[in-house]
């Protein structure tokens, strides 16, 4: 009895010093996306519209409240429109509608559910007057440990953890201070979680944008330049693009029309300058407009699959998988770029 006792007290000895056992290296947690629904396998995302909204409310930091809308009205005139994009074969749809302007994680996760269509919420702030007063107070480092915590914890204790950083740059051609320190805060975020940061940049200054990345420690891979189609100056964007940051020319209109729109010219433009794995395009459609009878006119997710492809295809053959699967993959897997 007390040799068997004494053996075993020996072998749990021997297990807890790992003899006997051949040393494992440490299991590597694997690469995942977080959905609102959970993590999933970077290659499961398919088919994926990286920039589209459900909701938006554009009545300020200071006022902006969940009591301002029936989140069951919203998801009566969400729902449709997320069915029919997922029945055109889209698996995954990225809602950038960043904190302060209407972002609701537990009302995506209903429609994600509802829909069959993965949705992927962000961390972030994007700029005045929708920023709270807080975060003009606040250090760089300081929003970037709540951002961190949403990333690592979930979102308001609904366990619901971000795929993306999204912030706001002002459409002047030099970044105001403020801005400056959201990409400050946005980039120390990235070095903590690999989220890619998506700026709506527009017009503005993204290349600076990029020389303050690089000043943090960020590679511009890290770096989506949203909204590349309002740029006036295509060439900055092409430039961003030929560093390395990604462009997303996410405002497709409902048709197409006879004369292709101007965002497809330049969507073109830049394939045609050997960039095709340097690109996202998406419709910004959606947006139940929180205040409005109804949420106003709510835009469907469909234009690029009906009316856009078939032409893009002819001309580019694999360019959907490239655009629409295969990039958005690469931009949304977490991976933090440090610049060299
Ligand atoms: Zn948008």
């Amino acid at each position: 009895m007390h040799r068997r006792r004494a053996l075993k007290t020996l072998a749990l000895a021997a297990a807890g010093l790992g003899l006997g056992a051949t040393p494992r290296p440490p299991k590597e947690a694997p690469v995942s996306v977080q959905t609102v629904t959970g993590p999933v396998p970077p290659e499961d995302l398919g088919i994926v519209l990286t920039h589209e909204h459900v909701m938006v409310d554009f009545i300020g930091a200071d006022k902006v409240s969940r009591d301002r809308y029936d989140p069951d009205e919203v998801f009566r005139t969400a729902l449709p429109h997320l069915k029919q994009v997922r029945d055109l074969g889209c698996r995954t749809l990225v809602e950038c509608t960043p904190m302060f302007l209407g972002r609701d994680p537990a009302l995506l996760r209903r429609l994600s559910e509802a829909s069959g269509l993965l949705l992927i919420t962000n961390t972030g702030m994007y700029k005045a007057p929708y920023l709270p007063s807080h975060a003009l107070d606040q250090s760089a480092g300081d929003l970037a440990a709540s951002w961190i915590a949403e990333a690592q914890d979930g979102i308001e204790g609904a366990g619901i953890r971000p795929g993306l950083i999204k912030i706001a740059v002002n459409p002047d051609a030099e970044l105001v201070p403020i801005q400056k320190k959201i990409v400050r805060a946005a980039a120390l975020t990235h070095l903590r979680t690999g989220l890619s940061i998506a700026a709506h940049t527009g017009p503005g200054p993204g290349l600076e944008v990029l020389d303050v990345l690089k000043a943090e420690g960020v590679a511009p891979g890290a770096y989506i330049w949203v909204h590349a189609q309002s740029n006036p100056d295509q060439s900055k964007c092409l430039e961003a693009a030929r560093r390395g940051a990604w462009l997303s020319y996410d405002g497709f209109p409902p048709t197409r029309g006879d004369n292709p729109p101007k965002i497809e010219g330049h969507l073109r433009a830049a394939l045609d300058q050997g960039l095709a794995n340097r690109l996202l395009i998406s419709h910004d459609a959606g947006w139940y407009h929180v205040g409005e009878p109804g949420g106003g006119t709510y835009r469907p997710y469909d234009a690029i699959f009906t009316h856009f492809l078939p032409a893009l295809k002819k001309d580019y053959p694999g360019i959907e998988k490239t655009l629409l699967v295969d990039n958005p993959r690469r931009a949304l897997t977490p991976e933090v770029k440090k610049s060299s």
